[in-house]
């Protein structure tokens, strides 16, 4: 092979993963129009092991592959919370059929199990972590629900160099509304701060455990400088969705293919 010809392979061969990888992460060639709804799934476990709790909270690492193998065939495209916001507040385009993937707790399986599968899907993903438990367990489920090994330190710093974001559960998982003001102040400011320091990047959102908020909670959030809250209710979001109850659609073990796909109409 001459030079100038192994020059062009190359200069091919870079051109062609540069657009492979922009594909899979925000494709320029379509763009969502701007009052699209935007879906953001909410998981918790990833696990095929039943001790690991039950249904409600756990979805097997094969059911979970189906739910990503549909979106990838069906044309969605994994963003990122700020960028959702970002679009609707400063127009920034999103590609098609945009979809936010969200998991709760931190729990190890979504490195253990859905990590993998989201890595060959080129999907991102937003993860929710409770502070003081990571690298532990789900202390605040203790005697409840099943006990469940959390992200350690270094596996969530590994998600985060491949492009998962991680925002804020809180700092222990209380019932915020049911905690005095200046603990639920606390927990709403300090794991913030704490997460921006440890990663190194902005945290924008905040999922509140069991869904629980109030107006208090809401003022407490927005003073902190977060972007948006994110509920547990039910639907999908638009510009005009109140940012302080951002809505998901609960992704549990026992929803069937069809159940999935009539969840995302
Ligand atoms: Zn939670």
């Amino acid at each position: 092979m001459t030079m100038r010809k192994f020059l062009w392979s190359a200069l091919v061969v870079l051109i062609g993963s540069l657009v492979y990888f922009r594909s899979s992460v925000v494709p320029v060639f379509s763009v969502a129009p701007p009052g699209d709804k935007i879906p953001i799934l909410m998981y918790h476990k990833i696990s095929p092991y039943s001790f690991h709790g039950g249904l409600g909270l756990r979805v097997p690492p094969e059911l979970f592959e189906r739910q990503m193998n549909y979106l990838k065939k069906h044309g969605y495209h994994t963003v990122s919370l700020d960028q959702v916001t970002d679009h609707w507040d400063k127009g920034k385009p999103l590609p098609s059929h945009p979809i936010v993937i969200s998991m709760d707790d931190g729990y190890e399986d979504n490195y253990t199990f859905a990590f993998p599968i989201l890595k060959k899907m080129g999907f991102s993903a937003t993860i929710f972590l409770v502070n003081n438990d990571i690298g532990g367990y789900n202390l605040w489920d203790a005697g409840r629900m099943a006990r469940s090994k959390l992200l350690s330190w270094p596996q969530i710093r590994a998600m985060k160099q491949y492009g998962i974001s991680f925002q804020s559960h809180t700092l222990t998982h209380p019932h915020l509304t049911k905690i005095k003001p200046a603990a639920a102040q606390r927990e709403i400011c300090e794991s913030k701060t704490q997460l921006e320091k440890a990663l190194s990047m902005p945290v924008n959102f905040i999922a509140y455990p069991y869904g629980d908020s109030d107006v208090e909670i809401d003022k407490m959030v927005r003073q902190a400088g977060y972007k948006a809250g994110i509920s547990t209710n039910q639907g999908q979001n638009n510009a005009g969705t109140d940012r302080r109850r951002l809505k998901r659609i609960r992704i549990t073990g026992d929803v069937s293919m069809s159940d999935f796909k009539k969840l995302l109409i």
